[in-house]
């Protein structure tokens, strides 16, 4: 006789369980969507690897805040009325008033993550502790994660981006050499060490302050913050810059030729990658007093205008090669720890193996519809819906919290098959074809 632990039992009743969307990782993106799908009644089932939610571990550095509006929440800009809102959470948590009273400026990454993680808690569907491994398409998508099978007619993938260092780090990464997304693993050993920041977006100066901030037995022995950029660029956060940030503009950025959206994203960078003014002036001020008022001895070095070309070892030392961008000299700098704030990539789908030579690609990106779904030659009525890795394709939105909640609706409206919310106003701006006032005469030459 064959003996079944109930553990098995488990497994084979879900076995092929069939539902309407399967998404893969629930970070802010898929969260989103499930959050938008929770009053629809449609069956979903949102899976994560992770054992519990977390949003940037790494990096939760007690001061640092949200870079954008915390109306850019999971629905509010598609569907204002939904129960996983920011505002909601607010008043299940009993904090309204005070929130409002506390007036931030910004509010902390911490509370925000707080919000998803009370997001994710309550809708039943999202799924912790269970990774996606395989997704296979006989008709339906049959997804096999570690823990089931499950069949759907729709995927949802928002796997995020993963650490990107130069290539020619790769081979020193290790407990002296690491990404910033791992800083707080690390933060334990850079008391009395040389430490080099390299890379001058926020994360990069985040980690900084913090090092900054550091006194007595935690503080590091010298601090050096390297960027290839010509100055400690601030992020572009004024009124109309925020209107790249629209899906009026999302929609004319796809619109335009490759070789127009890559200058785009070149020559804008700083709409999304530089660094919030608030941080940029706390460690200034840090600077400051240091330097004028504690009269504290200089550890601090400031290297701007160099681009890393290489890295290599000598004893216990690091030395990091640095090209000059006017002398064009090079400069070596020994260090014991070298940070690397150099941004993310699109991670690999390699849970898609079998699907992967029926998708379509735009340059390294999979290319997708305006319904943020890969084109594919499979039926459109099997949508596989991609977040937060077109930005080549959909611009500088495409990574930020900014246009989450529209993506997300844009993707119900196909899933639904009608409107899910109203069209989103248009900018005053005219970004693409000229479009006459009232009266006026209009001629194209
Ligand atoms: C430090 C930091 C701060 C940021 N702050 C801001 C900000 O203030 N404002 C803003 O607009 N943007 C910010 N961003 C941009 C950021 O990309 C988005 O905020 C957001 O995290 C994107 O969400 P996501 O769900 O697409 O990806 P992620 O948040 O990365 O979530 C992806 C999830 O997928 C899971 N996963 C991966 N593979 C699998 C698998 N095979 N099976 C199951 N699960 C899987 C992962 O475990 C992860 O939880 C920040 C980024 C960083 C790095």
């Amino acid at each position: 006789m064959v003996t079944l632990h109930l553990e098995e039992l488990f497994q084979m009743r879900e076995t092929f369980m069939k539902v309407n969307i399967v998404g893969v990782g629930a970070g802010p993106s898929n969260l989103s969507l499930a959050s938008l799908i929770h009053p629809t009644g449609l069956s979903n089932q949102f899976i994560e690897k992770r054992s519990e939610f977390s949003w940037h571990p790494g990096l939760q550095l007690p001061h640092a805040t949200l870079q954008v509006s915390f109306l850019k929440d999971l629905v509010t800009l598609a569907d204002p009325t939904n129960a996983f809102s920011f505002l909601a959470y607010l008043h299940e948590t009993g904090r309204m008033y005070q929130f409002l009273n506390a007036q931030f400026d910004a509010i902390t990454r911490q509370e925000f993550t707080q919000y998803l993680h009370w997001a994710a808690a309550k809708n039943e569907n999202v799924c912790f502790g269970e990774e996606v491994e395989r997704i296979d398409f006989d008709g339906d998508f049959v997804v096999a994660t570690s823990k089931r099978k499950l069949r759907a007619e729709c995927i949802s993938i928002a796997v995020g981006k993963v650490p990107s260092v130069p290539h020619f780090a790769e081979q020193g990464i290790g407990e002296t050499m690491f990404h910033s997304a791992y800083y707080l693993a690390h933060s334990h050993r850079l008391a009395g060490k040389r430490i080099a920041v390299v890379g001058s977006g926020q994360s990069g100066a985040e980690v900084f302050q913090d090092l900054l901030n550091r006194n007595g037995p935690d503080a590091p022995d010298q601090i050096t913050w390297v960027s290839r950029r010509e100055r400690y660029a601030p992020l572009d956060d004024s009124p109309f810059t925020n209107d790249l940030f629209m899906p009026c503009h999302q929609d004319y950025f796809s619109s335009l030729p490759a070789p127009n959206r890559r200058a785009f994203l070149k020559e804008n960078v700083l709409a999304s990658d530089g660094i919030t003014e608030s941080t940029l002036r706390e460690i200034y001020q840090s600077l400051y007093l240091r330097r004028f008022v504690r009269d504290a001895p200089n550890t601090v070095n400031l290297l701007p205008n160099r681009a890393v070309e290489n890295v290599s070892r000598d004893g216990a030392s690091w030395i990091l090669k640095m090209l000059h961008g006017d002398t064009r000299q090079h400069e070596m700098l020994p260090v014991d720890i070298v940070i690397w704030a150099t941004g993310y990539k699109n991670a690999t789908f390699d849970f898609l193996g079998p699907l992967e030579d029926r998708l379509q690609t735009d340059n390294d990106e999979i290319a997708v519809d305006s319904s943020f779904a890969a084109r594919w030659n499979g039926p459109s009525s099997r949508p596989i819906f991609i977040h937060n890795a077109s930005r080549e394709q959909k611009g500088l939105s495409d990574p930020n919290l900014s246009l989450t909640a529209w993506r997300s609706a844009k993707m119900m409206q196909r899933i639904l098959g009608r409107p899910f919310t109203s069209e989103p106003e248009s900018s005053s701006v005219c970004w693409g074809p000229h479009v006459a006032l009232p009266g006026q005469a209009l001629r194209t030459a």
